[in-house]
């Protein structure tokens, strides 16, 4: 059997009508811009994060670059980040002249809530938690620590669209949500996008006109601002995938248990979610010491498999200036060399979660 580690097309499928409707909608209306799809998906998904403001962008990369900018963040100033995350989190802080402050992951490959306030100097504005793989950050300690230091909190949600921690969904917690709509994410586009939510008036008015040459009234150029909208083809899918975030969700948490439960091999050892966590399985990472055996084992059984992330921000070619070592963060210099992700998505047949489960049994 082949079983591709991802196919978008299955997801669109599911849907596909709708899909359609809704972009031939966006097409024919002769508006591309900034117009009615962007408003009313901004609108839905504020309802949707129970949050005052959405404001839409072109991308999640985007929405970490002027969610740091909106809050002032630039040359000196130092942003707690995780060690274990994707470039794009940190790109974010750098983008803006700040300097990202690593903290390394715990046990459940999340930032190491309790190694943070080692972290804090004078100098330090921020706090970056990144709900990794659709799991949330430790939320409720990240807060405190916050709070006693007043410190801003942006969230990078990029993978956990829905995801919760005590009931309370990621993006809601901090000053700044910041989403992801690339096509693979909980929630996708068919093409790129982003979002921010707050609740705070300030901050959305100050993104608003950041995303738009800085500008509210044409030609009056009030801030610095670039060009970081979402299109209206983009927000007229996306109001359709919102409608069935949930449902995708569910089906990928219902394929998470199914690995959890059937898959029975010491070599393959899971992520272990907080307890006050609702993980919506953006991905679903295991850990294997022998990675690449384990992954040439499952493609020579026609298995595609993902690495999520084999080589850490902090020791990124491009970031060489910072001098970090791979031994700087040892959890998450573990999991970049020994995680990797097995098939999950909505859409996927259940003989191919079956088939995967068997082999991996084999292994
Ligand atoms: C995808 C992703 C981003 C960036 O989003 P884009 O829309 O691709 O720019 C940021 N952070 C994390 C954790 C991501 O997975």
């Amino acid at each position: 059997m082949d079983v591709k580690y991802s196919v978008l097309k299955r997801t669109y499928d599911l849907h596909r009508i709708e899909y359609e409707e809704a972009a031939l909608r966006a097409l024919r209306s002769g508006w591309y811009i900034l117009g009615n799809e962007m408003e009313t998906f901004e609108k839905q998904f504020a309802e949707w994060a129970g949050v005052k403001h959405c404001v839409a962008l072109n991308s999640g990369t985007d929405a970490l670059i002027l969610a740091f900018r909106a809050l002032g963040i630039q040359k000196g100033d130092e942003v707690i980040c995780p060690a274990n995350t994707y470039i794009a989190s940190v790109i974010g802080v750098y983008e803006n002249g700040g300097t990202p402050v690593f903290v390394d992951a715990d046990d459940h490959m999340e930032i190491d809530a309790d190694a943070i306030e080692a972290k804090i100097t004078d100098k330090t504005k921020a706090i970056l938690p990144v709900h990794l793989y659709g799991h949330p950050s430790n939320m409720d300690k990240i807060k405190a620590i916050a709070e006693r230091y007043n410190l801003s909190i942006v969230e990078d949600c990029a993978q956990s669209h829905g995801a919760t921690f005590n009931g309370k969904l990621t993006g809601t917690f901090g000053d700044i949500g910041c989403f992801s709509f690339y096509p693979t994410k909980p929630l996708g586009a068919f093409g790129d996008a982003g979002a921010i939510v707050t609740n705070n008036d300030e901050i959305a008015e100050k993104i608003r006109l950041l995303r738009n040459y800085g500008s509210k009234k044409k030609y009056y150029n009030e801030i610095n601002g670039i060009n970081s909208r979402m299109d209206e083809v983009q927000a007229a899918v996306l109001q359709i995938g919102l409608k069935y975030l949930e449902e995708g969700n569910k089906e990928r948490q219902k394929i998470a248990n199914r690995y959890l439960t059937e898959i029975k091999n010491p070599l393959v050892q899971f992520q272990v979610p907080y307890a006050e966590s609702n993980h919506v399985y953006h991905l679903f990472p295991v850990l294997v010491q022998e990675r690449d055996r384990f992954q040439n084992f499952l493609k020579e059984h026609g298995i595609g498999t993902a690495v999520h992330y084999p080589i850490p921000p902090y020791v990124a070619e491009c970031y060489k200036e910072w001098g970090y070592q791979w031994s700087d963060f040892p959890n998450a210099a573990r999991y970049a060399r020994q995680e990797i992700s097995l098939p999950i998505y909505a859409g996927l047949p259940d003989e191919e979660v079956q088939y995967v489960i068997d082999v991996i049994n084999r292994y």
